[in-house]
């Protein structure tokens, strides 16, 4: 049975989406801890990242760096954080996250709400960076 982030990379299930290839797939965090929280995931299905291949690893990670930097143009942050956990969601993803200070990677105090409308801009203003950056592709 695939992963829940296997349908949403298939687009089985919707997502506020960052950025797509064949290989990888950029989406917003339901629940982020700061605006802009990102997931970035390989097509491929694999649980745990350090279980991937060299390749695919630094695949993601090269992914990830291009989506970070997208991520920096369109959302207000002195950086990117980045973390990875995966105990919720067996399906391997880095999580980016635009900060101005430490504490924004808090991930035990409670989650931002932010509306539909705060996250579609959210992400049409990171896509566009990213395809402006890197092409659509
Ligand atoms: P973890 O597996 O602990 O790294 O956390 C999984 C993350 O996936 C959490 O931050 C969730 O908010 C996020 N998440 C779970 N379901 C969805 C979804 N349908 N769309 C976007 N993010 C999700």
């Amino acid at each position: 049975m695939p992963t829940i982030f296997s349908r949403i990379a298939n687009g089985e299930i919707p997502s506020y989406r960052i950025a797509s290839d064949d290989s990888y797939y950029a989406f917003l965090d339901i629940n982020p801890v700061a605006p802009g929280h990102t997931l970035v995931i390989p097509r491929k299905e694999n649980d745990y990242i350090f279980d991937l291949s060299d390749a695919d690893y630094a695949g993601l990670a090269l992914f990830a760096k291009k989506v970070a930097k997208a991520l920096e143009a369109a959302v207000p942050c002195k950086r990117i954080g980045v973390a990875v956990m995966g105990l919720e969601v067996p399906h391997t993803h880095i999580h980016l996250i635009p900060i101005q200070k430490e504490s924004d990677m808090n991930f035990f105090r409670e989650k931002l709400t932010l509306s539909p409308e705060e996250m579609s801009g959210i992400a049409a203003k990171a896509e566009a960076a990213f395809n402006e950056m890197y092409g659509n592709k």
